[in-house]
């Protein structure tokens, strides 16, 4: 069977170009990056080149680029090392949004639990986080304020610029969870005035398990893992000598290609959406309408179970996922839906699909046909009707 992968902000395979660069690091040149001979020397020139690839494409210095297992650990260092640091300090308040990825709300449950007052700020239906309410949030006690550059459930892009500034301008710390936005949005630490940054490889066609935080010079923060003296004493063991060489070329080449890539699947997605509302009544497009990520499409077909509707679409060999790949398995709606206040009904038949550079017409041809087909028959086995639901884009 012809099998369509459309769940790229799940993972991503690794690009030839990433994994050629890789191979010699798991063969020959396996050395310990820590040891003083050379075998350890050329590993560690290895992590110098991908120190460099990694702060060119965001605009930082090689310097301020920490290796990391991946975006989840980065997350979770880049909260939990700041309250760690200034743990004597009167500043207990945090700033986070609704809409962030797990690793950074539960890591938010756990300061909590530690004595923080964290401020979840809303969001509105597509997703944007307000200007007005982060400045009515930030006060004396605040400590840092971490917002996500742009969501995986449905591909918001936040005004990332004018959140850091305004944060910055009150002399108070700024993280972003950029995971899903490098390679699709330009980011310029300095220009932007981001002081941490989080980003991973698998989401770029680089390998997993391997990840950076980037902390600006002037930021003080506390390891969270202990041990070695790795990474300038702030994160202990060992490093994924391949893992960071893959990120590194990863990085490069999605921002090299920024531009070709992101135009071909914007021309993609939108050819997506245009087919799928022509051919299937009561659909709606979630995220914002302009300012959203390039391959994402976060789809809610109103009287569908997207439970069964993933099931019967894989039977076909097409993979979608329902709200966040992350989540999956929860019975609840996901925290992204239902920041966006849709209705629990819509809610439960959303399905996020998220292309790649290799989709073709004829595949997206053939994923509508498939979709409509499907959703006929899940229709004809529901419980729901069509006013009990809500706003719909299309009738
Ligand atoms: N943040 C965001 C926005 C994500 O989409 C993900 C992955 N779903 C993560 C963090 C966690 O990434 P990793 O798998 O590298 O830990």
């Amino acid at each position: 069977m012809n099998r369509i992968y459309l769940d790229s902000a799940a993972s991503t395979f690794v690009s030839s170009e990433v994994l050629n660069e890789m191979m010699p690091y798991f063969t020959n040149m396996y050395g310990n990056s820590s040891s003083l001979h050379s075998f350890g020397r050329e590993a560690n020139d290895a992590l110098d080149t991908a120190r460099e690839r990694i702060a060119n494409a965001i605009g930082a210095k090689p310097n301020e680029i920490y290796f990391t297992s991946g975006a989840t650990e980065s997350n979770n260092w880049a909260l939990l090392g700041i309250a760690n640091f200034y743990k004597n300090s009167d500043k207990k308040h945090i700033i986070t949004s609704q809409i962030e990825h797990p690793s950074v709300l539960e890591t938010c449950k756990q300061l909590e639990s530690m004595g923080y007052k964290v401020t979840y700020l809303p969001v509105d239906s597509e997703g944007l986080v307000s200007i007005a309410e982060l400045l009515h949030n930030l006060n004396n006690d605040t400590l840092m304020v971490s917002i996500m550059s742009a969501n995986n459930e449905i591909g918001t892009i936040q005004n990332i610029k004018a959140i850091a500034q305004t944060v910055k301008e009150r002399g108070v710390i700024f993280h972003t969870d950029a995971t899903q936005a490098i390679g699709a949005v330009n980011i310029n630490v300095k220009e932007m005035g981001i002081d941490m940054l989080t980003l991973s490889g698998h989401k770029i066609n680089g390998p997993k398990g391997i990840g950076a935080l980037y902390i600006a010079n002037n930021v003080n923060i506390s390891p969270i893992i202990f041990g070695g003296h790795q990474e300038r004493g702030l994160r202990g063991g060992t490093v994924n000598v391949p893992g960071a060489v893959g990120l590194g070329k990863a990085c490069e080449i999605a921002c090299r290609d920024i531009i070709i890539n992101s135009q071909k699947l914007r021309r993609m997605r939108d050819y997506f959406v245009d087919k799928v509302m022509e051919t299937i009544p009561y659909v709606k497009l979630n995220g914002h309408k302009f300012q959203r990520l390039p391959n994402s499409i976060c789809l809610s077909f109103g009287m569908v179970e997207a439970e069964a509707l993933m099931m019967m679409l894989d039977l076909e060999g097409i993979a979608v996922s329902v709200g966040s790949a992350c989540s999956t398995g929860a019975v609840e709606p996901s925290h992204v839906l239902k920041a966006i206040k849709l209705s629990p009904e819509l809610a439960a038949g959303t399905i996020r699909i998220t292309i790649s550079k290799s989709i073709t017409k004829e595949d997206i041809d053939f994923v509508v046909e498939k979709l409509e087909v499907i959703v006929k028959k899940l229709r004809a086995i529901s419980p729901l009707t069509k006013a009990s639901i809500g706003e719909f884009d299309n009738v």
